[in-house]
């Protein structure tokens, strides 16, 4: 999804949404900064959520969504194979 800026229109990296392929530490790291829910303009800086049309603030907690369910999945897979070599021993 393209983000435009809404102040100069120019596109906002996705320094964010490339959330999905980080480690689990980014992940939560990038989870917990979204407690201040905000996009970075590489011109304007730090621009709340607020100022972005609704179709971004949608799109912002779907990938919010979509960060939990692939920490969690990673959570559970480390689960399983922990039980399972355990289990092995
Ligand atoms: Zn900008």
């Amino acid at each position: 999804m393209k983000i435009l800026c809404p102040r100069c229109e120019r596109r906002i990296k996705p320094t964010q949404s490339d959330g999905l392929t980080g480690s689990g530490g980014m992940l939560i790291k990038r989870l917990m900064e979204r407690s201040d829910p905000h996009y970075v303009c590489e011109w304007c800086g730090k621009i709340p959520l607020d100022e972005f049309p609704d179709n971004v603030k949608r799109w912002y907690y779907i990938e919010t969504y979509l960060m939990v369910v692939v920490l969690l999945a990673a959570i559970g897979i480390v689960v399983t194979i922990t039980v399972i070599t355990a289990q092995i021993d």
